[in-house]
């Protein structure tokens, strides 16, 4: 389809929010990696020219052609380095790249077409460059192995690392409740309708998360003993849904550990920002639905 400008683009110009603006045609250009030809039009009130192309998300990106290869390659399982090695761009350009593709995964997240008759939920753990700086993700997970929602929050070092991590890095914040509070409310924000059942680990904690946000829904916990019980029946039978009632869910997060490569664990690849760990999880979320 042939492009009719409508409105001019100078926020300065009076048809920049008024239409019935005149735009005269103004010969063309090329783009020379998609080998694309363009119309260039020409404001007749401001006298300034602009084409398609400004009104675009990539406008002003010289290597668009690449926007989509690179958003495939960081969700399976490439770091940026490698992705800029790959692509053979600057990793300040790949970097730079990313960022544009995470703040449009993060619009776009809040009108994904979500549904979800059964809700699983937990929280995954990955580190903050180092492992006393460890990390909570929570996740939310549909039938349909869908990811609805992820959220990551700080938390404080567990176990023999603790007392360590507070020496050097201070005390840590527990941002776990608010997270979780943040991810029940976007994904029911999101939902067309209620789940019917909710599942999740028996974690004490998670209960009044359910009630306040799902009081309706039918919720189910398991709990590793229950597991166990059931294990020597049913693996014979390798019937995988049976025996882990929260498949859906572990394997979603055994995919995140795969696909992207900031969360495998014994590796050099860490996150270094939290908002581009969470970027990169929006920008998983987002292309499971294109
Ligand atoms: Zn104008």
């Amino acid at each position: 389809m042939s492009f009719i400008p409508r409105l001019c683009p100078d926020p300065n110009c009076s048809y920049h929010t008024i239409r019935g603006g005149v735009f005269h045609r103004k010969g063309y250009f090329k783009i020379k990696r998609t080998h694309q030809v363009i119309r260039r039009f020409q404001c007749t009130h401001c006298k300034k020219t602009f084409s398609s192309r400004t009104f675009k998300s990539d406008f002003k990106h010289k290597k668009m052609d690449l926007n989509h290869t690179l958003q495939k390659l960081l969700i399976e399982g490439n770091s940026i380095r490698a992705c800029s090695r790959i692509l053979k761009m600057t990793y300040k350009n790949t970097y730079n790249k990313f960022l544009w593709l995470i703040e449009q995964a993060r619009v776009q997240k809040y009108n994904l077409p979500l549904s979800a008759q059964t809700l699983y939920f937990d929280e995954m753990e990955t580190i903050h460059h180092t492992k006393c700086k460890p990390l909570s993700i929570g996740l939310m997970v549909n039938e349909s192995y869908q990811i609805l929602g992820v959220q990551v929050s700080e938390m404080p070092a567990k176990g023999r690392l603790a007392a360590f991590s507070v020496l050097k890095y201070g005390p840590r914040k527990d941002d776990r409740e608010s997270g979780l509070n943040e991810l029940f409310q976007t994904v029911k924000n999101q939902l067309q309708d209620t789940p019917k059942e909710i599942k999740s680990d028996a974690k004490s904690s998670y209960r009044k998360f359910v009630e306040k946000y799902y009081p309706e829904s039918n919720y189910e916990t398991y709990n590793r003993a229950n597991k166990e019980k059931h294990r020597d029946r049913l693996h014979e039978k390798m019937q995988k849904k049976k025996y882990d009632p929260l498949f859906a869910l572990n394997q979603r997060c055994a995919k995140l550990r795969c696909d992207i490569r900031r969360l495998t664990r014994r590796s050099w690849c860490t996150t270094k920002k939290i908002e581009n760990l969470q970027g990169h999880l929006d920008l998983y979320m987002v292309s499971q639905f294109i």
